[in-house]
């Protein structure tokens, strides 16, 4: 082969890309074509593979979105599908939870696999113009989506919807649907009370299908391959594949296609190649920052959407940071408070002020549980997002998990 990743090829593989690795090639226009691309959303856009015969697919697949918030991708675009027309599309590649690289790494490789997929879903969903939102910081993947859609724009291989770049700047809670919706429309980015959902009442006041970047990227390869191709995969009674963003103490951090429901230790072992020398498992974070954090002993449970709930802990991006025995957990929740402090867009008291006042109390070396706990209720119950609300997790993670770490 040419060395370029093949994701169609790739079955559960491992990626060694490392934040700081330098732009690698990636499969252009031409290329992508000349191995079979955009045939199959040509035929979806012309009638010959039916709409319903691909929503069936996408939903037997069992494909979750990928951006952390887990909803079946086949089940939201039935439900876009019945809302009036004009239908929108919202594509979040603004990438801002730590730990998480995922999708840069797909884009960066194989651009043309994403774009095919938001072919698919507007011409089954009946979609008029999509808005892709990307991370401002990703100058490269910028000018790689540039190119790449002006090339296809001026060669379509089927009628296109209008398809429009837009700017992030920098801001965590526009990676929220309905806050990026607001950045979109060139508001300040704040998250909207729901119901109404933004399937009904999303962008510019139409029925939305928001998606992240990596749920659309895995379209072709599921209609193509079959709903059993992906759902086949999984480990411990859980099915598909997961890509994880692998950081911290191990030999080979990296994204690791993997299948849904690997444990941490699996993980760690067999595509990290194990903890990096004089490190020992001591703690990991499986979410990213909101995920919360879990202990050693902990660390054979199935890693998937659900299974960490009763643990008090999410998958969220599958943003797995990994903590040795020269790390504190209470460390970790500390910058992570300090990260939801700077982030809050402010719109709600309990978030804005609760993150500021629990950091403080956290950088005390014994903490006011007491205190705390009761911050940590009042943002769980009266925040409006998902920020405010999963901002107590790693606090409760250390109080519960790591009582010796803070008396
Ligand atoms: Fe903004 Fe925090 Fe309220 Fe979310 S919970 S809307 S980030 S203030």
């Amino acid at each position: 082969d040419d060395g370029v990743f093949d994701a169609a090829a790739a079955g559960p593989v491992s990626i060694t890309s490392s934040p700081e690795e330098t732009a690698p090639a990636y499969v252009g226009y031409q290329a992508y074509q000349a191995r079979g691309g955009y045939q199959l959303a040509a035929a979806v856009a012309s009638g010959a593979r039916p709409a319903d015969d691909v929503l069936k697919t996408m939903t037997d697949s069992g494909l979750r979105g990928l951006g952390g918030a887990g909803f079946p991708a086949g089940r939201k675009w039935g439900i876009v599908r019945q809302q009036m027309a004009p239908r929108l599309m919202a594509v979040n590649i603004d990438e801002g939870e730590p730990g998480t690289f995922k999708d840069r790494t797909y884009l960066e490789r194989d651009p043309h696999r994403f774009l095919e997929g938001l072919l698919i879903a507007a011409a089954v969903v009946g979609i008029d113009a999509c808005y892709v939102y990307l991370r401002d910081e990703y100058h490269g993947c910028r000018a790689i989506l540039e190119r790449e859609l002006a090339l296809l724009q001026a060669n379509p291989p089927c009628a296109l919807p209008r398809i429009e770049l837009r700017r992030g700047a920098g801001a965590y809670i526009c990676g929220e649907e309905s806050a990026m919706i607001e950045s979109i429309e060139g508001k300040r980015g704040e998250p909207r009370m729901r119901p109404p959902y933004i399937a009904q009442i999303g962008l510019f006041g139409r029925p939305t299908l928001e998606h992240n970047f990596e749920t659309l990227y895995w379209v072709r390869d599921i209609v193509e391959r079959g709903a059993a191709w992906f759902s086949d995969f999984g480990r411990n009674g859980r099915h598909g594949l997961r890509s994880f963003s692998v950081s911290g103490r191990v030999r080979e951090p990296g994204v690791k296609l993997a299948p849904a429901g690997i444990t941490l230790r699996e993980l760690v072992d067999e595509f990290c190649g194990g903890m990096l020398p004089g490190h020992d498992l001591y703690a990991y974070l499986p979410g990213g920052a909101s995920g919360g954090i879990l202990p050693v002993s902990m660390s054979d449970i199935p890693l998937d959407f659900d299974t960490l709930q009763p643990h008090g802990c999410f998958i969220g991006s599958a943003a797995v940071i990994v903590l040795s025995q020269k790390d504190r957990a209470r460390d970790a929740a500390l910058n992570m408070m300090h990260f939801f402090e700077h982030e809050s867009c402010g719109q709600c008291t309990p978030c804005r002020v609760g993150t500021g006042k629990a950091a403080q109390l956290m950088a005390e070396p014994n903490w006011d549980h007491a205190t705390l706990e009761d911050l940590n209720q009042v943002m769980v119950d009266a925040s409006i997002c998902g920020l405010g609300q999963a901002a107590p997790n790693p606090v409760r993670c250390v109080q519960k998990y790591f009582p010796h770490e803070v008396l």
